[in-house]
């Protein structure tokens, strides 16, 4: 079968034919509709300090990907839920039943947890191996390449929603405009936040972002001073009952904190490059009342139930967010894409099959690369 392979332990991927994966008998065959590229698959792809801890030169060769949709052609001798014919998703998160995490129902978080197409091969190939346990049984209505996006789709409205669901009527300010700040901001909209805050660099995602449902957007250009005075003269000066820290940048996690409203609550999502980082812990966390939630991953699978009930009722619309739909075999373009500054790229899908990749373009409405 067609693959997207990192084979050596240095930049880059190579399009080859692999075998087709032999599934375990906990496991089920997918036959791959559409599959995207995430963040996790350019830290591979570069093969940055990162994914050379993380995978190492041992495991090479392995197959990109974890985003991905498509249909069932096999089930091993042990599952029973998932059938033949079904058009399923997948949690990246193969959580190990017996962790803690996943007996108290944070699955998502487990001390064993495995990810699909980090610690095992993924989705970058024409059939993939998948755990009965992580598949997700889409809508058969459901476009592949949103039903593909719903993994980082789940992370926006984990994000959003935090623990505590309190979002209607209130203010947000999400730092980032990668593909989880501007699914944010489309989230954060059809869950009723009321006022919705973007800040970031590029001026074309930022303009996606409004579509999606950001009210103001702030660029870099302007001064911390700036756009933190923006935010408070527009909370009444209490600052946003929200913030969504997206972009893995110290410096929008002090401004986070600087307009957080008191007894608001901070999300922590984007991942530093250092993670050591200074901070008024007396005047931002203490004295402010802040809840900061942690956000890694998905809720398995109540934001998987969310995320796709989103999509199948047609109240958030991703197109505005798909910015490019390629033939797997341009899987370069698409790193290309992805990587290139200023960003003017947001989720790439990749189709195996050709006459998949033709539907998809026909559905399309506005123009994609
Ligand atoms: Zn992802």
């Amino acid at each position: 079968m067609k693959a997207i392979v990192k084979t050596k332990p240095e930049p880059g991927a190579e399009l080859l034919d692999a075998p087709e994966p032999q599934i375990a008998p906990d496991q089920v065959l997918v036959k791959v509709r559409a599959t995207s590229i995430c963040g996790t698959d350019v830290h591979i792809y570069k093969w940055d300090p990162w994914a050379q801890g993380r995978i190492g030169q041992k495991r090479l060769p392995q197959i990109l990907g974890h985003e991905v949709a498509g249909e069932v052609v096999q089930v091993g001798s042990h599952v029973t839920r998932i059938k033949v014919g079904d058009y399923v998703s997948a949690e990246t998160h193969i959580y190990d039943p017996g962790d803690l995490t996943a007996l108290l129902g944070q699955r998502h978080l487990g001390e064993h947890m495995k990810i699909l197409g980090v610690d095992c091969d993924g989705a970058f190939a024409e059939y993939i191996a998948v755990p009965e346990r992580v598949c997700w049984i889409n809508d058969p209505a459901l476009p592949p390449e949103f039903a593909t996006i719903q993994e980082p789709l789940g992370n926006a409205v984990y994000a959003v929603l935090g623990e505590d669901n309190d979002v209607a009527g209130k203010s947000m300010v999400i730092f980032g405009d990668g593909p989880a700040g501007i699914l944010s901001a489309g989230v954060a909209r059809v869950c009723g936040a009321t006022q919705i805050f973007l800040v970031g660099r590029s001026p074309i995602t930022l303009e996606v972002g409004r579509k999606m449902g950001a009210d103001h957007t702030l660029s870099l250009e302007l001064s911390p001073e700036e756009r933190i005075s923006y935010i408070l003269d527009h909370t009444h000066g209490n600052g946003a009952d929200i913030i969504l820290e997206m972009a893995g940048n110290p410096q929008a996690v002090s401004e986070g904190f600087k307009v957080l409203r008191k007894g608001g609550r901070f999300t922590a999502f984007g991942v530093l490059s250092s993670s050591e980082m200074t901070l008024d812990y007396n005047n931002y966390l203490v004295f402010k009342g802040a809840q900061v939630y942690g956000i890694n991953g998905r809720k398995i699978f109540d934001t998987w139930y969310r995320a796709s009930n989103f999509l199948s009722s047609g109240r958030l619309d991703l197109s505005p967010v798909i910015t490019h739909l390629l033939p797997l075999e341009d899987f370069e373009k698409g790193f290309q894409a992805v990587l290139a500054r200023p960003r003017n790229c947001l989720k790439v899908v990749l189709f195996p099959d050709q006459n998949e990749l033709e539907k998809a373009k026909k559905r399309r409405t506005s123009d994609v690369r």
